[in-house]
């Protein structure tokens, strides 16, 4: 299959055939695994497809790196240790002392640290502004100065939906680049590049590994010179995954589609029951028409997703306790795995913003929906809450 023929292909083939050609010498159908640091020179400088040293290039993560940027249509992936390792990269690469950045008001937690306990004291500044609220995203900005409007859409663990087009917009129109963690909705249901934005970052630790095996981060740049940043950022901080969990990874990618649809399935399945049941308060899923950002999800999202946020009528000890109740539903942090998790962010993923603008509901729950038999998450959940 020519790489042509492959960008013009269809979602599940870019996600399964990008990226890589059968290794010529043996025909295999995946990509080896790499296990080497450095490479053997044909004499000084005579390198072998341009791979001299694992931290600059490896050709199993460069494998991962081919699709990653295919399937978010975008101009060049970049695979790393951790989705923190990927935001640190992009944000050291975008931004010097006296920038200033726009991130969620509710960011995931090691977002905001990483922005405020890291990127602060190096002299970044930021504002948090609701994302699904455009015009206070672009009061936040400080003309001349805000470098990135950085949004999650939809954010966690509120699910906020903001629409990438018209914050595209703002962020351009006032000299900035639009930043958006797609990590929630995988590249499978939302492909920002195409709306308008100029960087994606990925937790490949969650749906785009999918089955909760693998630690990873990526960036996907819309530009060429972007691209060229981040390019020499990552060598030159080395926060680079390893072939093996480069490989891992790659291997989640190639079912991201099939199993998108079956978390999705579930969560309309779990959304349905979550909303009859009189112990719970809110549920939060951008899918339901009462949801403020479902207009906008519709238009921008294939589907609404497999994460279900919701409140407990009877408040914090309630939710807790429906969160240790809970048994096909694993208590832990984390998402986008095969298996169906429950946790509490105000004391779990978001204990870091306790205190700060950023702080969750203490009633709040939510749950990663997997792909089980959805007839036993129901029961798991009607057993938990009763
Ligand atoms: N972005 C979002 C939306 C996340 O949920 C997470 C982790 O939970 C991250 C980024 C950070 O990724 P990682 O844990 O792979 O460093």
């Amino acid at each position: 299959m020519t790489q042509e023929h492959r960008l013009k292909s269809g979602f599940e083939t870019r996600a399964i055939h990008a990226g890589y050609e059968p290794d010529p010498s043996t025909g295999a159908v995946n990509p080896p695994i790499y296990a080497t640091s450095t490479y053997k020179q044909d004499g000084v400088g005579g390198l072998r497809g341009g791979y001299e040293y694992s931290r600059s290039g490896n050709p199993t993560r460069a494998a991962l790196e081919g699709a990653l940027a295919a399937v978010e249509e975008g101009e060049r992936g970049f695979a790393f240790a951790s989705g923190l390792a990927a935001e640190d990269t992009l944000i050291r690469a975008l931004t010097r002392p006296g920038d200033h950045l726009v991130i969620p008001d509710d960011a995931y937690g090691g977002t905001f640290r990483l922005v405020d306990k890291v990127a602060g004291p190096w002299g970044v500044e930021h504002s948090a502004a609701p994302v699904s609220d455009p015009a206070r995203v672009a009061a936040a900005i400080r003309p001349g100065r805000t470098r990135l409007v950085w949004v999650e859409t939809p954010t966690n663990p509120l699910l906020n939906i903001g629409d990438i087009a018209a914050l595209a917009a703002i962020a351009h129109d006032a000299g900035a680049l639009l930043v958006v963690d797609n990590t929630f909705a995988s590249p499978y249901l939302q492909q920002p590049l195409t709306l308008g934005a100029d960087l994606v970052v990925h937790s490949t630790t969650k749906y785009v590994g999918g089955h909760s095996d693998v630690v990873g981060g990526a960036l996907v740049a819309r530009d060429l010179e972007v691209a060229e940043k981040i390019a020499f950022h990552q060598n030159s901080m080395g926060a680079v995954p390893g072939p093996f969990d480069a490989f891992l990874t790659h291997r989640g990618l190639k079912t991201l589609a099939v199993r998108m649809e079956r978390h999705c399935d579930n969560a309309e399945r779990v959304v349905d029951f979550l909303t009859s049941h009189p112990a719970v308060g809110d549920v939060i899923y951008p899918g339901l028409e009462t949801h403020p950002g479902h207009e906008v999800a519709q238009r921008q999202m294939r589907r609404f997703g497999g994460m279900v946020s919701f409140r407990v009528r009877a408040g914090e000890t309630k939710a807790l306790d429906v969160c240790s109740r809970a048994e096909v539903f694993t208590l832990g942090e984390s998402l986008g795995g095969v298996e169906s998790l429950i946790e509490h962010p105000g004391r779990m993923t978001h204990a870091s913003v306790a205190g700060t603008d950023l702080e969750v509901p203490a009633d709040l729950i939510r749950l990663s929906i997997g792909i089980e038999t959805a007839e036993d998450l129901i029961a798991d959940l009607e057993r938990a809450l009763d």
